[in-house]
């Protein structure tokens, strides 16, 4: 099976157009988006905070996705949130989901497609970001962060500001999250928004490990065939790697630029459960 990956577009269009070009020309089977893929509300229209992305996922990335399959020929796009994605991107990408245009990746259910089986988890530990939807403290005893920030609130229908006490109070951690995991039955996909810490995948600038510890446990402790990562942008370029290994798990994080579309193609014999080919793209 033929599978495309990248992650953190950021509503770019010239990175849509970019994915699109390479598609058109690798053919995968399937296309899987890793997180952070719609324009920040504060690029949007700041006084609009929490709604800029809903209309975004309903009109522009709708486009985007159908054109990506239209082109390519692949039947399926699987995708993930991420910490820039406000709450009130969720009904709209179910609307999408409805539709049958996208796959909202989770850990409840696992989605299989032709024999390769995907879990997918959005969440990732406490960023300097203002939008706080999808962070949650790595593992219980972490300390919140400093800063706080917003989260959507569907009552009044827009984001309410909290400090960082208040915002991972009472809020279950990633560990927490991980911990209830039922790996689905071989071969299956990791697909992660934050990188697992201490890999050459979380390294931000000055070579810090910003990844997530829970994370890390998780994939050692259900080894997937591979995990799909992205959030931190330069890891490939400061570690100068974009793939590791945890076990047996092939654990790949390609980054993101603003002059490239960083990706990766992968090819795997899901009938051998394992990968035969995985190479790193960048699309200028
Ligand atoms: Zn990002």
């Amino acid at each position: 099976m033929r599978v495309l990956y990248t992650s953190d577009l950021h509503g770019s269009p010239g990175h849509y157009a970019k994915l699109l070009a390479v598609a058109e020309s690798f053919r995968p089977e399937l296309v899987v988006l890793g997180g952070d893929l719609f324009p920040d509300d504060s690029a949007l229209e700041p006084q609009r905070l929490g709604h800029g992305q809903p209309e975004y996922i309903r009109t522009q990335f709708r486009k985007n996705v159908i054109d990506l399959r239209q082109c390519s020929g692949c039947q399926n796009v699987l995708m993930i949130f991420g910490n820039h994605d406000w709450g009130s991107c969720v009904p709209a990408a179910e609307e999408l989901v409805t539709e049958g245009v996208v796959t909202v990746l989770d850990l409840n259910q696992s989605v299989n497609i032709n024999g390769l089986n995907f879990l997918g988890y959005p969440y990732t530990p406490p960023t300097p970001w203002f939008v706080k939807d999808f962070e949650r403290l790595d593992k219980p005893g972490d300390r919140a962060p400093l800063l706080g920030g917003a989260r959507w609130d569907p009552r009044f229908s827009r984001p309410v500001q909290h400090g960082a006490n208040l915002m991972f109070d009472g809020v279950q951690t990633i560990a927490e999250d991980l911990a209830d995991l039922t790996a689905p039955d071989d071969p299956w996909v990791f697909v992660v928004h934050a990188p697992p810490h201490e890999t050459h995948l979380d390294r931000a600038y000055g070579n810090k490990a910003y990844g997530s510890r829970a994370i890390r446990e998780a994939i050692e402790r259900h080894q997937p065939l591979l995990s799909l990562h992205g959030h931190i942008h330069e890891s490939p370029t400061v570690s100068g790697h974009w793939r590791d290994k945890l076990g047996r798990t092939i654990a790949v994080n390609p980054g993101q630029s603003s002059q490239h579309l960083s990706y990766v193609t992968v090819e795997i014999d899901v009938a051998g459960k394992t990968v035969s080919k995985l190479e790193f793209g960048q699309q200028s």
